[in-house]
């Protein structure tokens, strides 16, 4: 078994980022890092600090879909307070932070499923959750939630066997979770700084995109778009040509798309 102390200090010392992962909660078991993180942004958390669970016993996806997070694998929310203009931009940064993390520490190459799911050969590896807390045009904060398939053992979940995957799965061989977030951590704070330094990261996330080209079916409630998705705005918004030639554009929201 790999190494694998998630304790707070564990993930913080010598951890190279200004602010983002250094200040973690950490927990054995959780519900979800959401709740807790929440708590923790009403409070007024200092920006940066990470909510870390070994365990969630009731993770959530979007549309309060079930996020499957036994032991071994990896659950964090991370608290930040942007301004309006980047909540387009986060679940880009997020996506993209995980995959530069896959690759720099197992070797792998993931792809991105839009708008924010990590794909290692075609099969879930993480799943990206953003809430936003927002009043006009003031963000009261915005969490980030990540949760990573690393030591999942695919026996374990047969709810998801099909279409879910780890890196212990694809590399046959153990990962330490401390080493993967450490470099996440390393990784969000990298891409954020480059947003609030007027930087795009859009390119980078559109040319990681698997489903671009791909024949797609986006469903929002009762409303069903179906088309070959052609490219993405700059707000992460997809562009769909349906048969007839028209061009709609599907917004990430509630959005669940299959191929
Ligand atoms: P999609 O179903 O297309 O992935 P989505 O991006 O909206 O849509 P989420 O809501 O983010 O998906 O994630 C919830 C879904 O992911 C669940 O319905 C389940 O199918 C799957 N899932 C749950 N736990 C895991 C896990 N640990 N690894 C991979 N997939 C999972």
């Amino acid at each position: 078994m790999a190494e694998d102390n998630l304790a707070a200090d564990a993930i913080t010392e010598g951890l190279e980022t200004r602010f983002i992962g250094q200040r973690v909660l950490y927990y054995s078991s959780l519900t979800s890092t959401m709740v807790v993180a929440k708590r923790e942004a009403q409070a007024g958390a200092v920006e940066g600090t990470v909510i870390i669970a070994d365990e969630q016993t009731g993770g959530r996806g979007r549309l309060k879909r079930a996020w499957l997070t036994p032991r071994g694998n990896l659950a964090l929310s991370l608290i930040l307070y942007p301004s309006l203009s980047y909540l387009s931009s986060l679940m880009m940064l997020a996506s993209l932070a995980v995959v530069h993390t896959i690759e720099t520490v197992t070797g792998l190459k993931p792809q991105i499923k839009w708008p924010n799911d990590v794909l290692v050969n075609g099969r879930k590896v993480s799943g990206i959750l953003i809430e936003n807390d927002v009043q006009g045009s003031t963000v009261n904060y915005t969490i980030i939630g990540i949760g990573m398939n690393v030591n999942l053992k695919l026996a374990d979940v047969p709810d998801i066997q099909t279409i879910a995957t780890s890196l212990t799965t694809e590399l046959g061989r153990d990962v330490s979770r401390l080493t993967v977030i450490r470099r996440l951590l390393v990784e969000m704070e990298k891409l954020y700084l480059a947003l609030l330094a007027g930087g795009s990261i859009y390119e980078e996330w559109r040319d990681r995109l698997v489903t671009l080209g791909q024949k797609v079916r986006a469903t929002d409630g009762e409303t069903t778009n179906e088309g070959i998705a052609e490219s993405v705005a700059r707000d992460g918004s997809l562009l769909l040509r349906g048969s007839d030639g028209s061009l709609t554009r599907i917004v990430a929201g509630d959005v669940t798309l299959r191929g």
